[in-house]
């Protein structure tokens, strides 16, 4: 018996029998907000550090990447369910989907 439910209902492997490029829809849904800062509040309140910083496309909320210590923007996500983050200084060809866990 099986009963971890716990998650998100994935279908991730499906897409990528061809070698195509992933698809994202949460990308198509999306129009990318303009970043509100260039600080992660979160370790600025504490007066932690970071290594680099991530801005989030549904909201332009800025915070910490999964290499800083803290990984806030990975907790803003698990707050809001935002899914799509881009990194602060890159272009925007970049960007990380949290539900597909991968760059799209
Ligand atoms: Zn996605
Ligand atoms: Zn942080
Ligand atoms: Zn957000």
């Amino acid at each position: 018996m099986s009963s971890d439910r716990s998650g998100f209902t994935l279908d991730v492997q499906a897409h990528s029998l061809n070698g195509s490029t992933p698809h994202c829809e949460h990308l198509d849904a999306l129009l990318p907000a303009p970043p509100l800062g260039t600080i992660c509040r979160d370790c600025r309140t504490t007066g932690e550090d970071w290594v680099s910083l991530l801005t989030c496309l549904t909201c332009g909320w800025v915070a910490c990447s999964n290499d800083s210590p803290h990984r806030h923007a990975r907790a803003h996500y698990e707050e809001t369910d935002h899914p799509l983050a881009r990194a602060l200084r890159a272009g925007p060809a970049w960007r990380w989907c949290y539900v597909h866990q991968r760059a799209v």
